[in-house]
């Protein structure tokens, strides 16, 4: 397939493989929730779910009731989590049969509100705790509260308690992971106890999945694992990029020395040169850090350094080296040019470099 234009490119074979790979460091009763939140990883959620669907995943989560409800409007069946519900959102949760993970007294108390008037009994909901990452969640010794509401309510029912590692990537941080899993574990007896039914526990997210086996529990959160990504080289080397974002060259300029490339005339040429421009720009999701040399892209399998200022709708690359004309595709991150390595350089992540392709960019999908 050509590429004309700039176009992000979604490979479902690779999905596929990703989602093996992740299963296969599984429990066979361990079940897993994927992590559809922001577009699919700024891919696009709608055709991640419904390949992951095809491929019989258990759960989706998203972060914000929006995205949940876009799944819904494409006919996702699967339950979904809302991982960060908000309280002006608790109706079209139960609209649309989502299940909100409840993190605080104001949205467990105003939520069971919301499914008492719309008359729900027993409807799924999950319960997060902080166990050090400090972010969203209920402490400890907030389960007495909570139980205390649940058994003056029969609107609602816990389906799962869940909760989210501080630094499972980072093995330097052992000893505060496994305490974080301990707390946990302490939670969720306590809780199960005083509730009086089963209630399903889950913790791990991608590198929980890969460096903590003992925490996998009942189920798994898998993100950034299912777009290929394991924060680690020995896991990057079994999964595969599922998006590839692929541009052309424009126009092919030759400058002199002493010229300069972009606003504020950013870049100085050093010698005679020749420069491509592309049609991709912070508008598309290449940020500024980017700019100066500190990013580049793969033209004919070799790297053209971006030079000057990103602007909005365009970058230019030095291509002197390289044996290119106008209309040949340029790979900015994906199969041929890690994002990671691309995001490491500039001083950021993968995950900010991927979930920043703006929905200007057209999408395809391989299947
Ligand atoms: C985003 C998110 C995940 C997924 O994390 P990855 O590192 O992408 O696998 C899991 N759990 C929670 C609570 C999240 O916010």
């Amino acid at each position: 397939m050509g590429i004309y234009e700039t176009t992000l490119e979604i490979d479902l074979r690779a999905l596929t493989h990703n989602f093996q790979f992740l299963k296969s460091k599984l429990q066979p009763k361990t079940k897993f929730m994927a992590v559809v939140k922001a577009f699919g990883y700024g891919s696009d959620a709608i055709e991640i779910a419904k390949h992951l669907e095809s491929l019989e995943v258990d759960y989706f989560a998203v972060a914000y009731t929006s995205e949940g409800m876009a799944l819904r409007d494409a006919g996702i069946e699967t339950p979904i989590m809302v991982l960060h519900p908000l309280p002006i959102h608790f109706d079209e949760i139960i609209e649309r049969c989502l299940e909100p993970s409840l993190y605080n007294a104001k949205t467990l108390k105003g939520f069971i509100e919301v499914a008492k008037k719309h008359a729900q009994k027993d409807y799924p909901i999950h319960i997060k705790f902080n166990t050090g990452l400090n972010r969203l969640g209920f402490w400890e010794n907030d389960v007495e509260y909570i139980i205390e509401k649940l058994k003056a309510t029969s609107s609602v029912k816990v389906l799962s308690i869940l909760s989210h590692l501080a630094a499972s990537e980072d093995l330097t941080e052992r000893s505060f992971t496994q305490h974080q899993i301990g707390t946990f574990k302490k939670i969720a007896s306590e809780f199960e106890r005083k509730v009086g039914y089963e209630v399903k526990m889950h913790q791990c997210n991608t590198s929980g999945i890969l460096n903590y086996p003992e925490a996998h529990f009942d189920m798994v959160r898998s993100g950034i694992g299912l777009y290929g990504f394991g924060n680690d080289p020995k896991f990057d080397d079994h999964l595969r990029p599922i998006a590839s974002l692929k541009s052309v060259i424009s126009q092919i300029h030759t400058i002199e020395p002493g010229e300069t490339v972009g606003y504020n005339r950013a870049y100085k040429a050093p010698y005679f040169q020749r420069t491509a421009t592309i049609p991709v720009g912070h508008a598309d999701g290449i940020s500024r850090i980017y700019g100066n040399e500190k990013g580049w892209v793969m033209i004919k399998g070799k790297k053209a350094p971006i030079i000057g200022n990103v602007c909005m709708d365009m970058i230019m690359v030095n291509i002197t080296d390289i044996d290119c004309k106008e209309g040949d595709e340029v790979v900015i991150f994906g199969k041929g040019s890690s994002a990671n390595a691309l995001a490491e350089n500039a001083g950021t992540i993968s995950y900010e470099l991927i979930t920043s392709v703006s929905q200007r960019v057209k999408r395809t999908v391989l299947r």
